[in-house]
């Protein structure tokens, strides 16, 4: 017939494992059109016939229409010599050649899901592990690829007869749904003590939140682990959680149930609503409300509150029963990974938990909750896990195959094949064994089901750091150490896909140089390949090293000191009243005699140092807590700003010394914490500004990067982006990996495929 063409249509992307066939073949007989849909190693491949028009409408549906999963690379489309074909139809997997390596995430339940879950005429009515193609678990419960039922958690449950025929039929929405299952045939939950005894209750979950509201503290097993739950108005329930979980201030994550219940006790502008009801569902930071009925021991001194909605079936039974809000923070010691294994979790939080609500389906790779915000105009990642985790970054050019290391804190590693960067979940801080463990086990398992074998290992390049040895320890592989600061720069312009020389502005706590002292405050002229370190703060000693960063009043003795000299025991400080003055003079008798001081120039520390001077804390309980809480008690009008001076040369430096007397005399003529805060801000920003002038007279560039674990600050963030924009800048910011240490990965394996390939 005249009116018949073919096309062949070329689907690239994750389009596998999130019902993008069965979508094609609804389409196709929407339009009348025949032919058939078929897995390639690159995504789906569609031969289409039918009429010119209504192949086109088919195409322009298929680009705009696809599920909610899938993740379109690039479509394609060719015309083709007619078959003819008598229906359309969807081809069978032969085997795993054309299976791509591209694997969907773990998503939220989706809205069909969550109807039939609250339907009592549904089969599936409060059935907790309800599922489809649109949503579920995939990453964190695929052991090995192809993904199919076996290959997956899943593997150890029959479907019946009922779902086994939702799963053979294409025309239904769990076609190929491979966590698919009911209360007949699927995982079920069961309640606990954290002696191990089983609770007699025919209704877990509504005895579990029972226990919760009379404040008893409930380990729940959830997608990518465990969360320790309590009620969140409940401060004795909170505070008893805190004790338990030694995490005496680092803010606890809480969910609600909906959006009306986040409103009442958080600010939540509209891109902020979209991001707390994306299908990734992270962590959202939202403004505190005042006079939200929260606990304040959820978040204290912090002016932002981590929110989440409910991300599984199981979540929403829960917060059904009438919470305004509850904890949900990773079951987890501090400083160890979240746990996964019923085993585990038992032995690891029995003395933490009072119950616990698990489920049989396996967890085989952990994952934590995602945290974004949104600040100057982005979004902004904070921890790019859960619901993002494996979506490759796609880059601009090809590149060999790469393992990152990452550095150390907030650890994640990056895999390379073709042009796609991989970047895993969040790992932890590799500071001890069972962290080492999950992050080789991490190592192997993405290698494995992304088919990766790195012909370079990429790492920092610190000696000490584990990341560092464990890839000094792989044998037969080519090694490579990236500058930390390098490494940050060049994550950020990958994101941006920027080429040639960028000015970079790395702000951090804590790097190797390339000199040995600890880096952080650095300006530099970066290239993929290599960097010029232009200016950076002046190096100031850090006594007793690694304890200077948990103990910032070390730091502050030694800005005082670098400021003033011996004339420093003179100023009437609270840094100096609170501190036994001999402790002090040990410090001074370090720094003198350079006993245990590495030299750092680190902005993160002059933070840490600055707060500690205005009293704000002389320990901390987490890396930058200091820092953070001089940002958060930011506040009010200051237009002036504290004098500045850098030293001309090669590189410029820059001295701390006059920023640091100036707030010393704001302290001592009583300027509040929050107007000294915020002038601290001003100045950096003009200070930082003025360096990228010259920068860009020197060496006429006008791209300015900004990465480094300062920038999660966002008035800096917001700050340096202005100002630099009102200068004419071109300005770079992190929008898709974290810009704190969970995003070097990326920029250690750009680095390393750049440096090979010139
Ligand atoms: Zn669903
Ligand atoms: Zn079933
Ligand atoms: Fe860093």
């Amino acid at each position: 017939p005249n009116n018949t063409a073919a096309r062949r249509i070329d689907v690239n992307g994750i389009v596998q494992g999130v019902g993008f066939r069965p979508f094609v073949y609804k389409l196709a007989n929407q339009y009348d059109l025949k032919g058939e849909v078929a897995n390639t190693t690159a995504g789906v491949s569609i031969h289409i016939e039918g009429p010119p028009q209504r192949i086109q409408a088919f195409e322009t549906d298929l680009a705009a229409k696809c599920p909610p999963l899938a993740h379109v690379v690039e479509i394609s489309g060719r015309s083709a010599s007619i078959k003819p074909y008598a229906d359309f139809r969807i081809a069978k997997s032969r085997d795993r050649a054309q299976m791509s390596t591209l694997i969907s995430p773990d998503v939220s339940i989706c809205d069909d899901c969550r109807r039939e879950l609250f339907d009592s005429a549904d089969r599936r009515y409060l059935y907790p592990f309800i599922n489809c193609t649109n949503c579920g678990p995939r990453y964190t419960i695929i052991d090995d690829i192809p993904y199919d039922r076996p290959k997956t958690s899943m593997r150890h449950f029959k479907m019946c007869a009922a779902c086994q025929s939702e799963y053979d039929d294409p025309t239904n929405r769990r076609f190929h749904a491979q966590p698919n299952g009911c209360a007949e045939c699927g995982p079920h939950v069961d309640l606990y003590t954290n002696q191990r005894e089983s609770v007699d209750t025919d209704n877990p979950i509504k005895t579990a939140a029972d226990l919760i509201r009379q404040g008893q503290i409930v380990a729940v097993k959830g997608l990518g682990g465990y969360h320790l739950v309590a009620d969140a108005q409940n401060s004795q329930a909170v505070i008893r959680l805190r004790k338990r979980k030694m995490r005496e201030e680092k803010p606890f994550a809480i969910m609600s149930a909906d959006l009306a219940s986040i409103q009442k006790y958080a600010r939540v502008r509209p891109q902020e609503q979209d991001l707390l009801s994306a299908i990734q569902r992270p962590i959202v930071l939202l403004q505190k409300k005042t006079g939200g009925s929260i606990s304040d021991a959820v978040a204290p001194r912090n002016k932002y509150w981590g929110v989440m909605l409910p991300y599984t079936p199981l979540h929403y039974l829960l917060l059904n029963h009438g919470f305004d809000a509850l904890v949900m923070t990773s079951a987890n010691l501090t400083d160890e990974p979240i746990a996964i294994d019923n085993e585990d979790a038992f032995e690891r939080l029995a003395d933490i938990a009072d119950y616990f609500l698990v489920h049989n389906r396996d967890i085989y790779l952990r994952s934590d909750d995602s945290i974004v915000r949104h600040s100057a105009g982005h979004t902004r990642y904070i921890r790019r896990s859960r619901g993002f985790v494996p979506i490759p970054l796609f880059l601009k050019h090809t590149v060999p195959p790469i393992l990152a290391c990452g550095a150390e804190l907030k650890n994640t590693i990056c895999l390379t094949k073709d042009d796609k960067a991989f970047l895993s979940q969040h790992i932890g801080d590799l500071e001890n064994q069972i962290t080492l463990d999950f992050f080789q086990l991490t190592v192997d398992h993405l290698q494995r089901i992304l088919e990766i074998n790195p012909e370079i290992i990429a790492c920092d390049m610190h000696p000490d750091y584990l990341s560092t040895r464990f890839a000094q320890e792989q044998a037969g592989t080519r090694k490579m150490q990236i500058q930390h600061h390098h490494a940050h720069i060049v994550s950020c312009m990958g994101e941006h896909q920027l080429e040639g020389a960028v000015i970079g502005l790395s702000f951090d706590g804590t790097g190797y140089g390339s000199d040995g002292a600890i880096w952080g405050g650095e300006v530099l002229v970066s290239e993929t390949t290599q960097f010029e370190r232009v200016a950076h703060l002046a190096y100031v000693p850090m006594p007793g090293s690694a304890a200077a960063i948990k103990e910032p009043w070390r730091l502050a003795i030694s800005y005082l000191h670098d400021a003033f000299g011996d004339a420093f025991w003179d100023l009437a400080l609270p840094v100096l009243k609170q501190n036994d003055s001999q402790k002090l003079k040990i410090m001074v008798e370090m720094i003198q005699k350079d006993i245990n001081c590495p030299q750092t120039s680190s902005l993160g520390r002059l933070f840490d140092g600055v707060a500690a001077i205005v009293g704000i804390r002389n320990q901390v309980n987490f890396e930058g807590q200091a820092a953070m809480e001089l940002e958060m008690l930011a506040a009010g009008d200051m237009d002036s700003i504290y004098d500045v001076e850098w030293l001309a040369g090669d590189p410029i430096r820059i001295l701390p010394a006059p920023i640091i007397r100036g707030v010393v005399q704001d302290v001592q003529s009583g300027l509040s914490v929050a107007e000294i805060s915020i002038k601290f801000h001003k100045t950096l920003i003009a200070l930082f500004t003025e360096i990228c002038l010259a920068v860009r007279r020197d060496y006429d560039m006008n791209r300015v990067v900004l990465s480094g674990g300062c920038f999660q600050n966002s008035i800096l963030l917001n700050g340096m982006i202005h100002e630099l924009a009102s200068r004419d800048f071109a300005v770079f910011a992190h929008q898709r990996v974290p810009t704190n240490d969970g995003g070097i990965a990326l920029g250690q394996a750009l680095v390393a495929a750049a440096k090979c390939s010139s």
